[in-house]
C-alpha cells in the first residue's frame, strides 16, 4: 500500500526533511525522490522551508517527497555577491515582520527601506515592528512620532513592542496567529528576544548560524519553521546580512516604494525616474509632504547604488 499526501516542509538538514500536515504539528522525516529541480533555478536547495510538497509513503517505509506545489512567493539570498548561486530561505510566506529599533542600535532608514523594498520585490507583505520601546519612548519621542508618520503614510503598519517589558507582545502573537511569518532585521534589534517573549518554549539555538557559513559553495545554513504555542508559524533569519540586496534595474526601483508607485501614474512621462523630469507627480508629492522626504532620499540612494551589488 502506498499512501499519498500533502505536507509543509518545516526543516531540512542535508538530504533529510521534516514535514508536517499544517495545522497539525506532527513532524515526520522525508527524503527527496531523485533530483527535483526547479526550472531555471540556480538555488542550492530545491526544496525550502514553507514549501508545500506531495509525498508518498509505503507501509513501514519513509516518506518520499515526489513534487513541490507551486510557490506563492519565496525569498532567496545569494551565496556570495560573485556567485550566481542562491539559497531559498523560505517559501509561501504570509508576512514579514521587519524588526527595528529607533535607538540601540540606532536606526538607519535607508537600510530599513532596502529591506522593505526587498519584501515588496518578493511579494511578502511587511509589518514594521519597533522593538525596545522601553528604551527610547521618552528619550526619542519626536523621532518615534516622525517614524510612525513616515511609514504609516507609506502604507506600512508600525507596531511598538518590547521584548523586555512584554508590551505589545500579545498584539504580536495575534498578528502571527494562523499564518507563516518571517522575522527579519539587522542583528541586535531583538529578533530572538521577541520570539522568546512570544513563546519561551521555542529553542532558537539551532538558529545561531554565522553568516560566514553562507560564503562557502556548499551551504550548510538551514532555516527552520517554529510553531508558536499561541498559534502561527515563524521563520527566524539569523545572520541574514545579505537580505535587502536585490538586483533591480533603475527604472524598477520606484515600483517597490508603494507610495511612489501610486503617485507615479500621474507623472507626465513614462518611464519617469522621478528625479529631473518636468511634471513628475512623485516629486510634487514629496514637495507637498504626501511622500516623505526620508523615503524619497532612500529611493535616490538606491538609484545611485544601482548595480553595486550585481
Ligand atoms: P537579534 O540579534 O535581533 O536576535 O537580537 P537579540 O534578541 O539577541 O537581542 C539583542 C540585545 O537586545 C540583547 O542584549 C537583548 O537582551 C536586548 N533586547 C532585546 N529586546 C529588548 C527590549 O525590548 N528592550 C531592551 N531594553 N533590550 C532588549
Ligand atoms: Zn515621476
Amino acid at each position: 500500500m502506498v499512501q499519498k499526501g500533502e505536507a509543509t516542509v518545516v526543516k531540512h538538514t542535508g538530504s533529510h526533511y521534516l514535514l508536517t500536515r499544517i495545522p497539525e504539528w506532527n513532524l515526520f522525516p522525508a527524503v527527496l525522490r531523485g533530483k527535483i529541480r526547479l526550472k531555471g533555478s540556480t538555488a542550492t536547495n530545491p526544496v525550502a522551508v514553507g514549501d508545500r510538497v506531495c509525498y508518498e509513503v509505503e507501509d513501514g517505509g519513509q516518506a518520499v517527497i515526489t513534487s513541490i506545489l507551486p510557490r506563492r512567493n519565496y525569498i532567496i539570498r545569494k551565496s556570495t555577491n560573485l556567485s550566481r548561486q542562491s539559497h531559498i530561505i523560505a517559501a509561501n510566506l504570509d508576512r514579514a515582520f521587519v524588526v527595528c529599533t529607533i535607538d540601540s542600535p540606532e536606526i538607519k532608514l535607508p537600510f530599513l527601506d532596502r529591506i522593505l523594498v526587498t519584501c515588496e520585490v518578493y511579494n511578502v507583505p511587511a509589518t514594521i515592528v519597533l522593538n525596545k520601546v522601553d528604551l527610547y519612548r521618552e528619550t526619542h519621542a519626536q523621532m518615534l512620532e516622525a517614524f510612525h508618520s513616515i511609514y504609516e503614510s507609506a502604507g506600512y503598519k508600525v507596531m511598538e513592542v518590547s521584548a523586555l517589558t512584554s508590551e505589545g507582545i500579545d498584539d504580536l502573537r495575534r498578528e502571527c496567529d494562523g499564518s507563516l511569518s518571517l522575522f527579519c532585521g539587522v542583528s541586535g534589534v531583538g529578533k530572538s528576544s521577541l520570539i522568546r517573549a512570544m513563546d519561551d518554549s521555542i529553542d532558537l539555538r539551532i538558529g545561531e548560524i554565522s553568516d560566514a557559513h553562507l560564503q562557502g559553495r556548499h551551504t550548510t545554513t538551514f532555516y527552520q519553521i517554529y510553531n508558536l504555542s499561541s498559534g502561527g508559524y515563524i521563520v527566524d533569519t539569523p545572520g541574514l546580512r545579505g537580505f535587502g540586496l536585490v538586483d533591480l534595474k533603475k527604472e524598477e526601483i520606484a515600483l517597490y516604494f508603494p507610495e511612489m508607485l501610486k503617485a507615479s501614474s500621474s507623472c507626465r512621462f513614462t518611464p519617469c525616474t522621478h528625479t529631473h523630469e518636468p511634471g513628475c507627480a512623485v516629486k510634487e508629492a514629496v514637495e507637498n509632504g504626501e511622500i516623505s522626504y526620508e523615503r524619497y532620499m532612500s529611493y535616490l540612494g538606491m538609484l545611485d547604488e544601482e548595480g553595486k551589488y550585481r
